[in-house]
């Protein structure tokens, strides 16, 4: 290992999801020599088309439409392929017209309250852009090992290459090898819980809203729209269930549905057929004890999931992830001429600034889980009241959107 030629850099980003790829090209753009690590970057994600949804489907915010047109990327997409949202309709678990929380773009003053998109819509985007930005290569291995040193750190890779940089992004994901590697500690806390994903095409239509339904034992259903008369399903429920549900045809789904609300899924959306292959992913709740590493001399920033995982149920996990990118992007383009990129002053900027915005969202995700897991009946009263009195004050509900848009600034 140690008499591999090492080749250098100003960057490392090791990562291939869309934080580290939006990461990469950002920094390349600022001019800086990127090289990005990840195990498949030697094929380029499939363009999306057809009838078929892809089976990953998020839903974007404002404050990432805002760092995908900085980075050229926004105007690029196939844009009849993303459903903005208008209105989101959430219900408390008695199905009650009071328990009901009803969150408008129009009431926000804004003109949507996110997007829904496939996940492959954005890397498809990034990966085309990425191919012409002459200040970054992508090289596709699996990281090694890590040796910090006092300018940087080396990176050795699996095919027996060795890469130093000045700074690396750990952009690695959840179980991120590089955190461990650096010895940044985490609390993790597993939700006992498991999230379905399909696509359906329904016949009512969607009216741009996105449905979500808590239910009396815990479970959380979403209906995000999207276009073509087609919802994305994300169901959070117990790893048993999600397992019988993988296992469900199209009649046993349609009882599925009855089920839930008194049938509210039927009575807005109609018929559901799907038109996917179901999946399950399962649910923690992550946060690195520090985004910057290692304590000594720190050369290295956590990124997206790496730094933070949280329940989907706000969908807003890459979101919080690309708004890491977006403030790393920032502190560097803006970073005084005689500071390294991996000054400990910079690096310590980036930390206190996605502290707060993490702290919030995960604090936010997590209480509300419990919340409504939660079976006895003083919690079952005080979330169903809580909605109908959130869904009755403007001033809270204002600050709810504006914490869900997020906020980012490039200057
Ligand atoms: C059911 C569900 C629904 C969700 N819905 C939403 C939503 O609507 N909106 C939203 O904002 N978020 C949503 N999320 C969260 C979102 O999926 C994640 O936050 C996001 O995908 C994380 O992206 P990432 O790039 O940080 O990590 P990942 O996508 O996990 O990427 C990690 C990368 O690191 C690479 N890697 C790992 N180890 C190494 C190594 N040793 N060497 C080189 N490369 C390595 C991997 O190959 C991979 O390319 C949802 C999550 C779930 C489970």
């Amino acid at each position: 290992m140690q008499s591999a030629k090492i080749r250098s850099a100003d960057v490392v980003v090791i990562g291939g999801g869309i934080t580290g790829k939006a990461c990469a090209l950002g920094l390349a753009q600022l001019g800086l020599n990127t090289i990005e690590i990840a195990p498949d970057l030697s094929q380029m994600a499939p363009a999306p088309q057809g009838s078929q949804w892809g089976q990953r489907i998020y839903a974007f915010s404002p404050s990432t439409q805002k760092l995908l047109a900085h980075l050229q990327i926004w105007d690029a997409l196939d844009h009849s392929r993303l459903q903005p949202v208008r209105d989101m309709q959430i219900y408390g678990d008695r199905g009650e017209r009071n328990d009901q929380l009803h969150l408008s773009a129009f009431e926000a003053g804004t003109p949507q309250l996110a997007w829904i998109g496939e996940s492959n819509l954005i890397e498809y985007t990034l990966d085309q852009a990425s191919r012409f930005q002459n200040k970054l290569e992508r090289i596709s291995d699996v990281l090694d090992k890590i040796e910090v040193d006092a300018n940087g750190a080396t990176l050795y890779l699996q095919n027996g290459n060795a890469i130093h940089a000045q700074l690396v992004v750990a952009a690695d994901g959840a179980n991120s090898p590089i955190r461990s590697a650096i010895g940044i500690t985490v609390s993790l806390e597993n939700y006992s819980q498991s999230a379905v994903v399909a696509n359906w095409t329904c016949t009512y239509p969607h009216l741009e809203t996105a449905f979500q339904w808590f239910l009396p034992g815990g479970d959380i259903v979403a209906m995000l729209p999207l276009p073509n008369k087609q919802v994305s399903m994300v169901w959070s429920t117990s790893p048993e269930h999600a397992a019988d549900l993988l296992k469900l045809d199209q009649a046993q789904w349609q009882e599925q549905f009855r089920l839930i609300a008194n049938g509210a899924v039927e009575k807005q959306l109609g018929e559901l057929n799907l038109n996917s292959t179901p999946a399950a992913f399962p649910l923690k709740k992550v946060r690195a004890k520090r985004f910057i590493g290692p304590e000594s001399a720190p050369k290295v920033v956590l990124i997206g999931d790496a730094a933070h995982v949280m329940h989907p149920l706000a969908g807003q996990g890459l979101n919080l992830g690309l708004r890491d990118v977006a403030v790393l992007l920032n502190i560097l383009s803006k970073r005084e001429s005689f500071r390294s990129l991996s000054d400990v002053v910079l690096l310590r900027r980036y930390e206190r600034q996605r502290q707060g915005d993490t702290s919030a969202l995960l604090w936010v995700t997590d209480k509300l889980k419990k919340l409504f897991s939660a079976s006895g009946n003083p919690e079952r009263q005080l979330r169903n009241w809580g909605l109908g009195l959130v869904n009755k004050s403007h001033f809270i509900k204002q600050r709810l959107i504006e914490r869900a848009l997020g906020d980012i600034d490039f200057e």
